[in-house]
């Protein structure tokens, strides 16, 4: 593959149109490339069968087609099931199929490395190499879902941008990714189903309410008071809690869309009763539907662990006897590092 030559995925309908008049075919040949690409997920011009050998050789004259490749796969005893993509310039990035009986959901990667150097996760001690061409992250969800179909008999039924990488510092390829996911002439599923996860960039979940976005929002909180974020994750130096219960207001004002908190238990850290009040606080400035109270996985790098089974039940029914909607996660994919925060391309 020629990574000189302008990639075919990255032309727009009407730039495809023009190619096609251009070189003299016929034009019902755009709407054929378009479903290889995009329904049919050829990953190479020799699938595109319906195309003479000839035109097929110049597309490939003309163009690269850069599909991501399955690497390697693991295969928890739980069922969820991590896979290693490769990207045509040899990076490595991975996605996990997360299985249970009423939901197939994708956790799908949006940068190769990540910037943010949050301190639980494994992703943030890897440099941030590039961000994921929406084509790739496409990729991704279209593999999972094959995965899903050989393994389970069934389509995804959700996605979630929790993987490797910060989704907001990627912006314009993870939209266009996901309209690409919803389209009728994509993968047709509703973005409704498709959650994105932030660590908190205020200015881009703002941008979210302005897009009017119709996919549901995550923040990872993790601490709830700025000196103990500060500590654990560095970008909340540059968007503090105030600045971000303002931009999810806005957020939601904009849209109406669902908003989950994510907060991962650390013993003797962030699992006190104090900590616990401040987390019902921000959930009362916020409009959001649901805390996800997650499960540490430890990683070697970072000293936390989780607490035991009776700390995490105190936490739990703290936020339940003050009508907080919060749900208790048990890590999945332990056993292959698939777990949320492990992603570090060991496996
Ligand atoms: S938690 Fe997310 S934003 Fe933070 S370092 Fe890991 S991948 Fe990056």
């Amino acid at each position: 593959m020629n990574p000189a030559l302008p990639n075919i995925r990255h032309l727009g309908i009407q730039e495809l149109e023009d190619y096609i008049t251009q070189i003299g075919e016929k034009k019902f040949r755009v709407k054929q490339i378009h479903e290889w690409l995009w329904q049919k997920h050829a990953h190479s011009f020799d699938d595109m069968t319906n195309l003479s050998k000839d035109f097929r050789a110049r597309l490939a004259a003309d163009f690269m087609l850069p599909a991501l490749k399955v690497d390697a796969s693991q295969h928890s005893a739980d069922g969820t099931i991590k896979s290693r993509f490769r990207t045509f310039d040899n990076h490595l990035v991975e996605g996990v199929l997360i299985p249970t009986e009423e939901r197939k959901t994708a956790c799908v990667s949006s940068q190769i490395g990540c910037s943010l150097s949050c301190k639980f996760c494994a992703t943030g001690y890897m440099d941030r190499k590039r961000n994921l061409s929406f084509d790739e992250i496409y990729d991704q969800v279209v593999l999972i879902n094959r995965e899903s179909e050989q393994q389970y008999q069934q389509k995804l039924s959700n996605i979630v941008f929790m993987g490797m990488g910060e989704p907001l510092l990627n912006y314009a390829n993870v939209m266009k990714a996901i309209e690409r996911i919803s389209a009728e002439d994509g993968l047709f599923m509703s973005a409704r189903r498709i959650t994105v996860s932030t660590a908190g960039v205020a200015k881009a979940i703002r941008k979210l309410g302005d897009d009017k976005v119709r996919f549901k929002l995550a923040l990872s909180l993790h601490a709830a008071n700025d000196k103990k974020r500060n500590e654990i994750m560095p970008i909340n130096e540059s968007n503090n809690i105030k600045a971000l219960v303002d931009a999810l207001n806005y957020f939601y004002k904009q849209t109406g869309n669902e908003i989950t908190f994510e907060y991962i238990l650390f013993k003797d850290f962030n699992d006190g009763q104090k900590d616990a009040e401040e987390l019902v606080k921000i959930y009362r400035q916020v409009p959001a539907d649901l805390i996800n109270i997650i499960e540490y996985n430890p990683i070697d790098a970072f000293q936390f662990t989780k607490p035991d089974e009776e700390g995490i039940q105190h936490f739990m029914q703290f936020l339940e006897s003050n009508r907080v909607n919060a749900r208790l996660r048990r890590s999945r994919g332990k056993d292959i590092d698939a777990a949320c925060g492990q992603l570090a391309n060991k496996g």
